[in-house]
């Protein structure tokens, strides 16, 4: 006789703030790439971890972000000649509208 067992636990703790949750999605958000298809960490902690790492570099997410935007912009600018195709870049609009 084995104890090993493929059948998952129907609880599982989490690993961060070592509370018992159900197996389920209501508790741990879904990861394709886990065995049981949900991650590690329950729900509170991944958001509570996600908030953190934003709050810590906003800005550098910002600017990341701005800085793609004007390398793109600049890409079309540079290879869509003006007036052709239905969407040329308008050069008073930076928006998304
Ligand atoms: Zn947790």
């Amino acid at each position: 006789m084995s104890s090993y067992s493929d059948v998952p636990s129907p609880s599982r703790a989490c690993p961060d703030c070592g509370h018992t949750y159900p197996r389920s999605v209501a508790f741990f958000h879904r990861d394709a790439g886990n065995r049981d298809g949900l991650k590690v960490r329950c729900r509170d902690c991944v958001c509570r971890a996600e908030r953190q790492r934003y709050a810590a570099s906003a800005e550098i997410i910002c600017q990341r972000v701005r800085k793609r935007y004007a390398a793109r912009a600049a890409h079309f600018k540079a290879h869509v000649p003006r007036g052709h195709g239905p969407s040329s870049f308008p050069d008073t609009k930076d928006d998304h509208e």
